[in-house]
């Protein structure tokens, strides 16, 4: 008989986190309490028009959703929207749980939340989905669940700038006369209120967290490995979102190696690199990763073999629950970055810090996609892109400089060089900026907080963050 497989509960495993790390708070229990649950849940079932495949005649289908706002302590609350069929929810809670402090992590002052709606978006048309969304946003509007001041969702797993731009328009036609109705969600494409650099924010982030990981001589050493990032080898589980921009943004500024990649429907291990920009074009073409050239191939079944292969840094950018005490034991990365959330089970977690590997939690490896979603939620209420006013004047100001360099030297600075210094921020300039220190600093934090009582890196994230929510509570005048 085939052994039964028991996948851990996502929502178990954050409270188990949340668990270890309580006691490096500080905080009494009462305030502990009132952190831990979810503030508000929301579960709907809405009925859409879907086109019979068969019979091709049009039929009403009952959809179940989600929206879960965890903390209130801060407003609006924020978190992405997640199409999938493992949409549950306990997933949900868990998922808004994580938002929470995430966002106190990278200090983006919101509450968290999430959303889900439980489809495979592969089963619909175009035309389905959008009905979907809009029906899901109506659904959100008039139980007051979203807003730019109530709760803003984002992209998540299966979602993306489409949905995103569908419901900023269902939102603005429900409330018309509201001026920041675009501050309503984050994640939009750039020509519907986005902002520049946010498609591949959390990929970014992945690899600016990444990067300090691997600055700390301690840390590799502890590892049995050399510091930076520059020829390192990494395995990425998913090639969406994520785990594309993690990959060409890892190649092309860190100069790390991939050696493996794995998708739904297979998977790929080529030990003398694998091309990402390469293997989207592959996909493009021909539907799947698995036609790379050269590679050895995984099937469907055995795609999760591809965590078990020998790298430096595996990238888990798909979805949770991946490492259970199933296959904690066979993983031989020396660093795990978590781009997905919750890819590791609480209990896995203890069998993998035994063996002595890294974890960079998802917490805060993956907080670049808020971050920047953060700065286009502030420019959307502001009304004006990020650069505008300032551009100009500094590049004057610069040129100015380098000119008075000119005369006081005598010597001419070659144009291209001047026009290179000279060159005011444009907002994907700024944006990428913002990134960078934000990751960079909030590393600091954990690190430092790690460091200070001797824990693993998880739970000091979670501290951390529990702590600063906790302030908040007490600081604002929320708790009693
Ligand atoms: P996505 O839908 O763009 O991509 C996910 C990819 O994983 C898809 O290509 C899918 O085919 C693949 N996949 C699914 N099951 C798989 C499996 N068993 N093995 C290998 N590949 C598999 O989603 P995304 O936005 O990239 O999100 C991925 C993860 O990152 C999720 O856990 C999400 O919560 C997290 N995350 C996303 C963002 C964001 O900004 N999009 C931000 C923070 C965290």
């Amino acid at each position: 008989m085939a052994k039964q497989i028991q996948v851990p509960n996502f929502y178990t495993t954050v409270e188990n986190f949340f668990e270890k790390a309580a006691p490096y708070t500080g905080l009494d229990a009462g305030l502990l309490a009132q952190i831990r649950v979810c503030n508000s849940i929301y579960a709907i079932q809405f009925p859409v028009e879907i086109q019979n495949k068969v019979t091709g005649k049009m039929e009403v289908k009952v959809i179940e959703a989600y929206r879960v706002q965890h903390s209130h302590h801060r407003l609006p609350t924020k978190g992405g929207i997640r199409y999938s069929n493992n949409v549950d929810q306990h997933e949900v809670m868990a998922l808004a749980t994580l938002m929470s402090y995430k966002c106190a992590i990278v200090h983006v002052p919101f509450g968290g939340a999430k959303g889900g709606v439980k489809i495979n978006p592969r089963d619909y048309t175009e035309e389905e989905l959008e009905r979907i969304t809009r029906r899901y946003t109506y659904e959100l509007v008039r139980r007051n669940f979203i807003g730019p001041s109530i709760d803003v969702p984002a992209p998540d797993y299966g979602t993306g700038g489409r949905e995103m731009a569908w419901i900023y328009d269902t939102y603005r036609t429900l409330k018309e006369n509201e001026i920041d109705a675009a501050g309503c969600v984050t994640g939009k494409p750039v020509a519907v209120y986005g902002i520049q650099g946010r498609t591949e924010a959390t990929g970014r982030g992945v690899y600016y967290g990444l990067r300090e990981a691997c600055a700390d001589e301690h840390d590799m050493k502890k590892v049995g490995l050399t510091t930076g990032m520059a020829g390192k080898t990494m395995i990425i589980q998913g090639m969406g979102n994520v785990g594309s921009f993690t990959g060409t943004i890892s190649q092309e500024e860190g100069d790390v190696k991939v050696v493996g990649v794995g998708e739904y429907d297979g998977a790929i291990y080529l030990k003398s690199g694998i091309n990402i920009e390469k293997l989207l074009k592959v996909r493009d073409e021909t539907g799947s990763i698995t036609n790379y050239p050269g590679a050895t191939v995984y099937s469907k079944e055995d795609r999760n073999k591809i965590l078990e292969m020998p790298c430096d840094i595996l990238v888990p950018a798909a979805l949770e629950n991946q490492i259970t005490t199933d296959n904690a034991n066979k993983i031989k990365a020396k660093i795990i970055g978590e781009a997905a959330n919750g890819p590791i089970s609480s209990s896995a977690e203890e069998v993998l810090l035994k063996k002595g590997i890294l974890i960079v939690p998802d917490v805060y490896l993956n907080a670049g996609g808020v971050t920047v979603s953060y700065f286009e939620w502030l420019k959307n209420l502001s009304h004006m892109r990020f650069g505008r006013m300032e551009k100009r004047f500094n590049q004057t100001s610069q040129e100015r400089l380098l000119h008075a360099m000119e005369d006081l030297t005598g010597r001419k600075i070659d144009p291209e060089l001047l026009r290179k210094v000279a060159r005011g921020a444009d907002e994907v300039d700024l944006v990428r900026s913002g990134l960078e220190e934000t990751m960079s600093r909030s590393y600091g934090f954990i690190h430092e907080f790690q460091k200070k009582h001797n824990i693993d890196m998880r739970t000091a994230a979670f501290a951390y963050a529990i702590k600063l929510i906790g302030d908040d509570y007490q600081n604002l005048g929320i708790f009693p």
